[in-house]
């Protein structure tokens, strides 16, 4: 080959070559990049059904594949109780809801491993495993027994949301805080409550402030000498609703150096859905009644089916993604990009946003946050990275 010739390919190889490393990054490549952490996701209670989720699955939002192909390295699983009555205590079916995840991990060693620390979530993220952390939704399951929390700490238990909808006896919950007919006999953390934050701090758990009234939120606030999270929670301002957090809520989690992790839920983040639900639905109310006495399982598998039959009349009033990218814009311009995170509660609510059907819809997020002009690094923090700081500032001690 001449030499003329020579320098030509060479040149053109170089020039292409080049060509590709300036080529911009796409929303993709930068979803797959980045660490992805979703702090809270039901699908635990799926697998207690029975379900196997290390195959794809049909029904609801995510499974083994599906976390996959969704880029999501970091998936913390709800631990959590129903409040109806069994003859079973809280505490065994927390600890049977932490062996279906331990389970899930010992079947499945090369694609999930159950993480209980940075370290472990970094390992996990360079052999490309799901981590698989576990967060206790509701103190319930400790009774009234401080030392129940080192039990579900030394299982793996890595964040405890200090309520459900249901109040603890020592901390009281958004719902019975705000429903004038629910007498309380004291409100927010009492003495003992206070200790229970005080032991999350030194054990290096962190303080989870979804659900919580907004009078426990502020003894949280108090309390608490390390960064707190609220795992699955939205913003007030933009819906009004008990399950949001107001401004001057957002103010004190920054100030803490905490981060609130956005919950999908239409009803948390489009304040008109509501309404536009309780009028498709009324027409249809006898055939969802007699749909609540035949279908199997507890409520919410009863409403998760509802919602699937009426897939069609959900389609139109579902909200739109930009409603719920309103959100996590709303948290970074108001107390920055610092301070939000992704909390979809997939698998524990029964609609969801259009574009977000399920968890395989997580790159979505990522270019709608591109597309709004938040910066490559923003952008990897609200998917991960803010997670993976507080985590690491609950570890120091
Ligand atoms: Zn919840």
């Amino acid at each position: 080959m001449p030499i003329r010739i020579i320098f030509f390919v060479a040149a053109t190889i170089l020039v292409s070559a080049s060509g590709a490393f300036s080529q911009p990054r796409t929303a993709r490549d930068i979803h797959f990049d980045a660490v992805v952490v979703d702090t809270h996701n039901d699908v635990a209670q799926r697998m207690l059904n029975g379900e196997d989720i290390s195959v794809l699955t049909q029904a609801g939002h995510s499974d083994l594949p599906r976390f996959r192909q969704g880029g999501v390295d970091v998936e913390m699983f709800s631990i959590w109780v129903p409040p109806e009555k069994t003859q079973r205590s809280y505490f065994d079916q927390a600890d049977e809801q932490i062996d279906s995840v331990e389970s899930l991990a010992r079947r499945n060693p090369a694609a999930v491993v159950l993480a209980r620390s940075s370290f472990d979530v970094d390992r996990a993220v360079r052999e490309h495993k799901l981590a698989a952390m576990l967060g206790m939704e509701g103190g319930h399951p400790l009774g009234d027994a401080i030392g129940n929390l080192d039990h579900f700490y030394n299982r793996g238990v890595r964040y405890l949301t200090l309520t459900w909808n249901n109040s603890t006896s020592w901390a009281t919950s958004a719902k019975d805080e705000t429903n004038p007919e629910t007498t309380l006999a004291h409100r927010g953390l009492t003495v003992f409550g206070k200790a229970v934050v005080r032991k999350m701090n030194d054990l290096g758990m962190l303080v989870d402030v979804s659900h919580v009234g907004e009078r426990t939120f502020w003894d949280v606030i108090g309390t608490s000498t390390r960064p707190i999270i609220a795992s699955h929670s939205s913003v007030w301002s933009l819906c009004h609703h008990r399950r949001n957090l107001k401004d001057d809520q957002l103010k004190a989690i920054a100030k803490n150096g905490g981060v609130v992790f956005i919950n999908f839920n239409p009803a948390f983040i489009d304040s008109t859905f509501a309404d536009k639900e309780a009028k498709m639905r009324a027409p249809h109310q006898r055939e969802i009644d007699s749909l609540v006495r035949v279908l199997p399982g507890d409520t919410f598998t009863k409403e998760n089916a509802i919602a699937r039959h009426f897939a069609a009349e959900y389609l139109p009033i579902r909200p739109p993604l930009s409603v719920l990218v309103d959100h996590f814009d709303y948290v970074a311009k108001l107390i920055g990009p610092d301070h939000v995170g992704i909390g979809s509660d997939f698998d524990g609510i029964n609609v969801t946003p259009l574009g977000m059907d399920d968890v395989t819809a997580l790159p979505n997020l990522t270019r709608a946050l591109l597309e709004r002009g938040y910066s490559e690094a923003d952008v990897k923090k609200m998917l991960g990275g803010n997670f993976l700081r507080v985590l690491k500032e609950a570890e120091r001690h």
